[in-house]
């Protein structure tokens, strides 16, 4: 049986973006309730740790950082329009992203077999010069380095299943043939990027796919693109790791998506993932929590990819057939992605 993790932690809930937010502590306070439930399951729980500032040197500059280490000094300080710290957020910042780092750590010695961070704020739209979609510093970017620097990782892939296109990884590894990014995510929609023919650039062309979708796609869609797009570019990759950028904001409760997808959706697309791992990776996988915004969906969400994680991907989680009408989309990707796949 497999030994999962998880990193999670109380000091996550005083990042405050103020009241009626919708990236608010409650989230993180939901999922420790989950994890006290696992605890007697099995599950290794690991303290984070705060990440280091050269860490966060990897993908964001000097400059950033310091501004975002400044808004310690008052109550509320906006990023952009909707990214809002209070004093604690750049601490809570660098716990997210050390959290991150301390589960990768775990995987990479054996102590772990796959494991889920449990942090936030999340981090995919974050920029190296700009915090923005509720997100500091970019967790799975600055994972991606710190698995190629300190374990001599050769092929990441990021695949991001949240809602919202990750234009903060994808523009960190455009011209990084060493990590593949692939992201999911209703389009047209926030924050405007991750069109099909955005491809990557120079050294990067090809080690980018976006598969742009309508709104309303549901299990048997993400199921079919998952077969169709995910798990066969993934193991032409042939990936050593594969970092999950796992926001459960498409979940048909969720107050900022338009999709339909269920818990058991999400725990069908993670099963996927952790094979394709096994086949790969030495099952080397790392989930990360990035947006989700329905309380009740996102702790029974979690539950259902943890029971996956436990399982190693062979837990019972079939998803509905179908998913047809989104067949054009899946063939227009591929036909994109062809010459580099
Ligand atoms: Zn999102």
């Amino acid at each position: 049986m497999p030994r999962p993790g998880v990193v999670i932690d109380r000091d996550y809930l005083k990042h405050d973006p103020g009241p009626f937010h919708p990236e608010r502590p409650e989230r993180l306070k939901i999922l420790l309730d989950l994890a006290g439930e696992l605890d007697i399951e099995g599950f290794q729980l690991l303290p984070p740790r705060p990440a280091a500032r050269e860490e966060i040197e990897t993908c964001h500059s000097s400059d950033y950082i310091a501004l975002v280490q400044a808004t310690s000094k008052v109550n509320r300080y906006a990023l952009d329009g909707d990214t809002v710290t209070s004093r604690d957020s750049f601490g809570v910042g660098l716990l997210a992203v050390g959290g991150f780092l301390r589960l990768l750590d775990a995987i990479a010695c054996g102590d772990l077999d796959n494991g889920f961070a449990l942090v936030r704020p999340p981090g995919h739209h974050a920029l190296k010069d700009r915090g923005m979609g509720f997100c500091l510093f970019n967790t799975a970017a600055i994972g991606a380095r710190y698995v190629k620097r300190r374990y001599g990782a050769k092929k990441i892939f990021i695949i991001d299943w949240d809602v919202h296109h990750g234009n903060g990884t994808q523009a960190a590894f455009y011209h990084d043939s060493s990590v593949l990014y692939m992201s999911t995510h209703q389009y047209p929609y926030y924050p405007g990027t991750g069109a099909i023919d955005e491809v990557g650039e120079g050294a990067g062309e090809g080690f980018t796919v976006n598969v742009p979708l309508p709104p309303g796609c549901g299990d048997g869609e993400y199921l079919r693109l998952f077969k169709e797009i995910v798990l066969p570019i993934g193991s032409k990759y042939r990936p050593d790791w594969i970092l999950v950028s796992a926001g459960f904001d498409p979940h048909q409760r969720d107050p900022l998506g338009g999709m339909n997808v269920t818990e058991r959706g999400f725990a069908t697309m993670a099963a996927t993932l952790l094979e394709l791992a096994a086949e790969h990776a030495s099952g080397k996988i790392a989930f990360l929590l990035e947006g989700g915004y329905d309380l009740a969906a996102l702790k029974s969400s979690v539950a259902g990819v943890l029971e996956q994680m436990r399982a190693g991907g062979n837990g019972d989680a079939p998803a509905d057939d179908g998913g047809e009408f989104i067949e054009p989309l899946i063939r227009k990707v591929l036909r994109v992605q062809e010459p580099y796949w």
